[in-house]
């Protein structure tokens, strides 16, 4: 795997796909420069060793249109706070303008190109465009690991035009490593966690995990598909009744394979979802009508913190419970704990894709973790075994 380490870029011009799609407020300033701060270390290091960075991105969905509150000047000064150096800013990503603020730009210079997404061609995957960005640096760099999941001009087209002189920044390999660690070379046992709303929107990646793992926990929502395709009563609670088969499909698929799967014996239920409704713990297979389970109960919790103790590989993917309701948040913050105390205790855990990254940052774990993934649907389509194109494009 080529990263940005095994190149020195002393008088080269590196052309970086970053990640800046930042969210913005009413009067167009940056709300959470996450994106931004993940990126400095790649365009530190081109800098330090004597080069210079154009930085291209997409922000929001103009749609291929010129689109004023979607340009990427008004991020200009958090990007230079952030990195500590002025960045300079071209009206365009493509073309002579472009070509000139970047012949003009000298090491230890920063250039930020505007919104690529300005250009239908970006999302088309259009190669002439692609063409046109290359002429823009001698390397081309991807660290957006965001959008590694899309086939667009700037993040795998672009790429060819680079033959030798591609690789991946330091926050990409670190998302490629994290995948890494729980998909092939993982210490055993090897957990994976999986909540959230719906089956369906996980099938594809507990098919996947299921060749990889010693333990499945489900949680969330998915739970009482499996519940009641085993016979169990779960009231009024969420299910995909035509996902029961799967269910019962991915069980005995696993134990054939030699994974334990570990599913809620109980559960906290309410007689409405809402956070001020009506609550008791109950057998997950004896959910009243009227009832339905909104998180995971204390025997649940229990047991799986049984497992995630004794796991040396974690993987979260999903909430176990509607946390975004206090009522309902307790299940989600005591699995984070004890993934907290297994990743002390030595163990690896990467969270990734969805609502558990935004449950382990509301909850404060995001440093208890080893890694929290930046990337949702990219994250997912990996989770899913899918060969991301924009990775892809640096290891052709
Ligand atoms: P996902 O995006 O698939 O990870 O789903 C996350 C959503 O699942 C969150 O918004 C949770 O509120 C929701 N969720 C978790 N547990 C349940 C449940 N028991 N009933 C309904 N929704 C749930």
């Amino acid at each position: 795997m080529r990263t940005i380490n095994d190149f020195n870029f002393k008088n080269k011009k590196a052309l970086i796909r970053v990640d800046f799609n930042v969210p913005l407020d009413a009067d167009l300033k940056v709300t959470d420069n996450n994106r931004i701060v993940a990126a400095k270390p790649t365009i530190l290091k081109v800098l330090e060793d004597g080069g210079s960075a154009v930085l291209m991105s997409h922000l929001g969905r103009p749609k291929g249109q010129a689109t004023p509150e979607l340009s990427l000047k008004h991020i200009v000064k958090e990007v230079t706070q952030v990195i500590g150096v002025d960045v300079k800013f071209v009206e365009s990503c493509v073309g002579p303008e472009a070509e000139q603020a970047v012949a003009d730009l000298k090491s230890g210079e920063v250039l930020l190109l505007e919104n690529l997404r300005f250009h239908s061609e970006e999302e088309a995957g259009d190669e002439e465009f692609a063409k046109q960005l290359s002429q823009l640096g001698d390397i081309y760099v991807n660290d957006a690991f965001g959008t590694a999941h899309r086939a667009h001009a700037s993040t795998t087209i672009v790429a060819k035009f680079f033959p030798e002189n591609k690789c991946f920044g330091f926050l990409l390999a670190k998302e490629i490593d994290a995948i890494e660690k729980v998909m092939r070379t993982g210490e055993k046992p090897i957990t994976a966690i999986l909540g959230g709303a719906k089956v369906s929107s996980k099938i594809t990646i507990i098919e996947n995990i299921l060749d990889k793992v010693d333990h499945l926990i489900i949680g969330g929502g998915m739970t009482y598909t499996f519940v009641k395709a085993q016979g169990g009563k779960i009231g009024d609670s969420i299910s995909e009744d035509d996902k029961m088969e799967l269910a019962l499909e991915i069980l005995s698929e696993a134990k054939k394979k030699g994974v334990t799967v570990h599913i809620p014996v109980d559960v906290l239920a309410a007689d409405d979802f809402d956070k001020n409704a009506n609550t008791q713990v109950v057998a997950s297979n004896e959910i009243p009508d009227g009832w339905q389970g909104l998180d995971a109960g204390p025997k649940t919790l229990e047991n799986f913190k049984q497992v995630i103790l004794d796991s040396k590989t974690i993987l979260w993917n999903g909430p176990v419970g509607v946390f975004e309701m206090e009522a309902f948040a307790k299940g989600t913050i005591a699995v984070g704990n004890f993934i907290a105390e297994a990743t002390k205790n030595g163990a690896f855990s990467l969270v990734g894709g969805g609502d558990s990254v935004a449950a382990v940052k509301q909850f404060g774990f995001e440093d208890k973790v080893s890694y929290v993934s930046t990337g949702g649907g990219a994250m997912l389509e990996s989770l899913e075994g899918k060969d991301l194109p924009g990775i892809a494009a640096i290891l052709a």
